[in-house]
């Protein structure tokens, strides 16, 4: 330690100097010391730890009256341990009482830090989604739907280059054309590179001197364009239907995005879907449900007649093959479930109600098997 320079010295202040004085001669010297500013001298890296080193003393009160009393052999308390003549890096400097190094950084390279970095290689486009809403029947039998699509295409009077055609593009100088631009920084824990956006091209690779007029140097433009959609048989709410290629453009080469079609179907007023099986109440007469009946039941396509059975039951259920959606993907189609809602008239003429009291009379208790098996149950739960 004997070696060391005076603080004083080293940010070149008089041993009286006010707190604005020491902190803007450090500015000057850190800032034309910075190892990014002096990438070919190693040197620099010594000056700046050792300003930053006197810095962080004559900065503090209570670290300067020390200093100023014992020197740099001065009582190592007090001084985190390490005393002055060990300055420890990052973790004593800017944490407290120190001007803040972010602050230093800003000042030197105008807060253009730990930006985003971006590079001129293949970057594939985005996806595009279309919402899509299509009727019941439409996504049962499937159908082919217009849509109207806006997106990003390649510029046809520059071809995508974003460039006037016949004027010069260059390489940019800054970057070489890779779009990059890397930084080498000597930190007291070592060296580290940061490779940032070039900030000349902004990531391009290229000085384009004349603006192509029809898109503006942007290389594409917006085009609306009509297309037909083939939306295939069986499909969902909420599935998605990729068109590979059709999304957004691709950037220096990169592929086309997919167009993501999001579909919504709209309800059904009878029929609900499970995956491809249908379901439906079918209302059914108790005189109809008592004789039974064949009925015409609505299907995705034309009516179909099927017999209910005599005896059917209220909620009683009978499938259908074959009526349901068709599968998406193989052959084949779900079923419909067709559940009997057995109707009770509400109002009756005094003549049928003749009838039925006529019909009661001749019916017997084991024509009713539910009311016989609760009357038997309800003896044996009091007996
Ligand atoms: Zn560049
Ligand atoms: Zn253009």
């Amino acid at each position: 330690m004997a070696d060391k320079r005076d603080y004083y010295e080293v940010l070149g202040v008089a041993r009286d100097a006010d707190d604005a004085t020491i902190k803007k001669a450090y500015r000057t010297l850190a800032k034309k010391n910075h190892p990014d500013a002096n990438p070919d001298d190693p040197a620099a890296e010594e000056r700046f730890k050792e300003i930053n080193e006197a810095y962080q003393v004559l900065s503090n009160p209570q670290k300067r009256a020390q200093y100023d009393q014992f020197g740099h052999d001065g009582p190592q308390a007090g001084f985190g341990g390490g005393g002055f003549g060990d300055f420890s890096g990052f973790s004593g400097f800017g944490g407290g009482g120190f001007g803040g190094f972010d602050d230093i950084f800003s000042t030197i390279f105008g807060g253009g830090m730990g930006g985003g970095t971006r590079n001129n290689g293949p970057v594939p486009g985005d996806d595009l989604r279309y919402d899509l809403t299509i009727s019941f029947e439409e996504a049962a039998m499937g159908c082919e739907k217009e849509i109207n699509l806006v997106r990003d295409e390649e510029c046809p009077t520059c071809g995508g280059t974003g460039a006037k055609p016949g004027s010069k593009v260059d390489t940019c100088p800054v970057c070489h054309g890779s779009g990059q631009e890397r930084v080498v920084r000597s930190t007291p824990l070592g060296r580290m590179q940061t490779v940032t956006t070039c900030s000349r091209c902004r990531g391009a690779g290229k000085i384009i001197t004349e603006p192509c007029q029809k898109c503006h140097g942007r290389g594409k433009v917006r085009v609306s364009k009509r297309r037909t959609v083939r939306v295939p048989a069986g499909i969902d709410n909420g599935q998605v239907l990729t068109i590979r290629g059709q999304g957004g453009l691709g950037e220096h080469g990169g592929p086309p995005g997919d167009l993501q079609i999001v579909i919504t179907v709209k309800p059904h007023k009878l029929f609900r879907r499970r995956e491809d099986d249908l379901y439906i109440d079918m209302p059914i007469t108790f005189t109809q449900a008592a004789l039974g009946a064949e009925l015409d039941v609505p299907t995705l396509g034309k009516p179909i007649k099927y017999k209910f059975p005599e005896g059917t039951q209220p909620g009683q259920i009978f499938r259908i093959r074959d009526q349901g959606v068709n599968h998406l993907r193989g052959s084949g189609k779900g079923d419909l479930y067709v559940t009997a809602v057995v109707e009770i008239p509400k109002k009756l003429t005094s003549q049928q109600k003749e009838l039925l009291r006529q019909f009661d009379d001749t019916a017997s208790g084991n024509q009713y098997e539910k009311k016989k098996s609760f009357f038997d149950k309800l003896k044996d739960a009091f007996s």
